[in-house]
C-alpha cells in the first residue's frame, strides 16, 4: 500500500487528520498506521527516529535549553458504523476523529514541517491508549525507553476542545467487609447479620464531606461513592459477610499511600482491602516550559478530573497536561466528529509556541 500521508496531506493538519482516521486502527491493529507515521517521520530528515511494538518515537536533537514532549495515541476504540471520514460543513465525522488523530495530526503535522523548533521536541505516537494498561505504549517505553520519556515538559494532545486540562486525580478502588455469624432466619438470634453492620459504612460514606482543592489555579473536586455491595447466603440465612465496594478520586495533593490512609480514617473498625489504584498527577504548572505554553494558548488551565496517561509523566518528575482540538464528551460516540476550526486553530497555537 502507498503511504497515504504524502507531503502536501503533511502540510495541512485538516488533510492528515482525515488521512489518519481513514487508516483503521482500532487498539492492537495499529500495525499499518505505526508504518505510515514511521516512514513520513524518518523521511523528514531531522528526526532521530525509534521504534518499539507500534510505538514511534521522533526527536530533534538541536542542543536546546530544555526539551518537551507532544504525545499522542494511534489505536481507537472499535469501529461503530462511522467508518470511513465523512464531511459535513465544518465537520469531520468518524471514529477517532475528536479521540484522538486530529491531535495525533497536529503532532505529526509539526514534527514533519517544524525542522527547527525553539525547544528540542520528542514527538511519541503510542500504540493500545484504549484497552488495559499492560498494551499502554507509553507504559511499555516508560519500562524499557524510559529515556525516550526525559523532557521538562509534556503535552498529550488528547481532546479537551481547545482548553488546558492540567494534571489529574488519583483513583483507588477498595472492599470494606463486614463480618458476622450465620444462623437460620428461624433463630436469628443465634447469629449476627452482617448486611445490617453494613450500614455503619454506608452511614459513613453518607456523611462524607469530600474535599475541593485547587493547586496552580486548577480546582480539583474529590469523591468517595459505594460502587457495588455484596452479601447474603440464601434467603433462610442470616448472613455472615458483607461487602462493601467503594471508590475514592483524591486530588494530586495526596499520595496513593495517602489516599489509602484517608480511607483507612474514614473506615476505621472494619476491613479494609485496596482492590486496584492510580496515582494522580500534580498540574505543574509553574515549570518555564508550561508557563510559556499557558502565555501561547493564552487560556486559563481547568483541573482534569478523569485518570489519563498524563500521570505516566508525573510519575517521572515531568509536568504535562491534555491540550487538544477534539471534544471529549464526543469520543468513543457514534457521532464522533471535530470542528475542522478547532483543528486549524490547535496547530496554530501549537506551532506559534514551538517556533517562537
Ligand atoms: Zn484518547
Amino acid at each position: 500500500m502507498a503511504n497515504p500521508l504524502t507531503p502536501d496531506v503533511l502540510v495541512d493538519p485538516v488533510e492528515l487528520t482525515r488521512s489518519l482516521v481513514d487508516i483503521e486502527s482500532v487498539s492492537r491493529d495499529e500495525k499499518v498506521i505505526a508504518d505510515c507515521v514511521e516512514d513520513v517521520l524518518r523521511s523528514a530528515g531531522h528526526l532521530t527516529v525509534e521504534r518499539v511494538g507500534n510505538t514511534v518515537m521522533a526527536r530533534t536533537d538541536l542542543g536546546r535549553a530544555s526539551r518537551v514532549v507532544l504525545a499522542g495515541h494511534l489505536d481507537t476504540v472499535p469501529i461503530n458504523d462511522n467508518w470511513p471520514s465523512t464531511v459535513v460543513d465544518d465537520l469531520i465525522y468518524g471514529c477517532g476523529t475528536s479521540d484522538m488523530k486530529s491531535g495525533v495530526a497536529i503532532a505529526l503535522h509539526l514534527a514533519a514541517t517544524l525542522p527547527a523548533p525553539a525547544y528540542d521536541v520528542t514527538y511519541l505516537f503510542y500504540e493500545a491508549e484504549e484497552i488495559e494498561s499492560e498494551f499502554n505504549g507509553l507504559n511499555l517505553v516508560a519500562g524499557s525507553r524510559p529515556e525516550w520519556l526525559r523532557a521538562d515538559f509534556a503535552v498529550l494532545l488528547e481532546p479537551t476542545y481547545g482548553v488546558v486540562e492540567a494534571g489529574c486525580q488519583g483513583t483507588m478502588a477498595a472492599v470494606v467487609r463486614t463480618h458476622g455469624r450465620r444462623a437460620h432466619t428461624a433463630r436469628a438470634w443465634r447469629g449476627v447479620n452482617a448486611i445490617h453492620a453494613a450500614g455503619e459504612v454506608l452511614r459513613r460514606l453518607e456523611d462524607y464531606h469530600p474535599r475541593t482543592v485547587t493547586i496552580d489555579g486548577c480546582t480539583y473536586r474529590e469523591g468517595l461513592n459505594a460502587v457495588r455491595v455484596t452479601g447474603g447466603v440464601a434467603g433462610n440465612v442470616v448472613p455472615d459477610e458483607c461487602a462493601v465496594e467503594v471508590n475514592l478520586r483524591f486530588a494530586p495533593d495526596r499520595s496513593e499511600q495517602q489516599a489509602l490512609e484517608h480511607l483507612r480514617e474514614i473506615f476505621e473498625g472494619f476491613d479494609l482491602e485496596v482492590l486496584d489504584s492510580a496515582p494522580g498527577a500534580l498540574p505543574g504548572l509553574d515549570a518555564p516550559a508550561a508557563r510559556e505554553f499557558l502565555t501561547a494558548v493564552g487560556v486559563e488551565p481547568a483541573a482534569k478530573l478523569g485518570w489519563t496517561d498524563v500521570a505516566r509523566f508525573a510519575a517521572l518528575g515531568i509536568p504535562a497536561l491534555n491540550y487538544g482540538p477534539g471534544d471529549p464528551s464526543l469520543a468513543h460516540a457514534p457521532d464522533e466528529h471535530v470542528e475542522i476550526g478547532q483543528i486549524r486553530d490547535g496547530a496554530a497555537t501549537l506551532h506559534r509556541w514551538l517556533a517562537a
